[in-house]
């Protein structure tokens, strides 16, 4: 059984996950795809599994259960949603006999509720300062209907307010005023 080296297995949950293979060292581009489908066709490998698996689980079952890893026979098999993880139980049997036809040496199949959702990738700066509310260019101008000054319609839009009325409100109640 093939294994991934090290540096292309990620730690995910209680199982792992396989990384794109960082490029080798002056190779052809037809050489690597050449590389990468024979990878693809490799038996026992979670790159095969992935490649085939529409196939494999069906056209109602794959789109929401996912092949996590597959290590000394043992397939882990992610569902989005406990009604799938459901269905993959209810299929479990097929779905083991068709993954064994396919060349696939499973010896055991665990599913698991997987959610993909709850590991979002950070935003980037980039894409934070994008739609940022003091953003002129992007949203316009307007005037403040606290101070009259003219303030960033984002800034309008989001507080109700410009951005300096808005600190002056986070920054607490204004004083009293005391009149002697
Ligand atoms: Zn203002």
């Amino acid at each position: 059984m093939a294994i991934a080296p090290d540096q292309q297995r990620k730690r995910f949950g209680r199982g792992e996950v396989l990384q794109q293979a960082p490029p080798a060292p002056a190779t052809s581009l037809s050489s690597c795809l050449d590389r990468l489908k024979r990878d693809w066709r490799q038996k026992g490998s979670i790159a095969g599994l992935w490649q085939e698996w529409p196939r494999l689980a069906g056209p109602q079952l794959a789109p929401h259960c996912q092949p996590l890893s597959f290590r000394q026979g043992i397939l882990v098999i992610g569902a989005s949603h406990p009604q799938w993880r459901q269905a993959l139980l209810y299929n479990r049997p097929q779905l083991l006999a068709a993954l064994r036809a396919a060349g696939h040496e499973v010896k055991d199949l665990r599913i698991q509720q997987h959610h993909p959702k709850d590991t979002p990738k950070p935003e980037s700066e980039a894409s934070i300062w994008a739609r940022h509310p003091s953003r002129i260019d992007v949203h316009g101008m307007a005037s403040c209907d606290s101070c009259g000054s003219p303030a960033p319609a984002g800034e309008m839009a989001l507080w109700g307010k410009c951005g300096f009325c808005r600190s002056k409100q986070l920054a607490g109640p204004a004083q009293p005023q005391i009149n002697v």
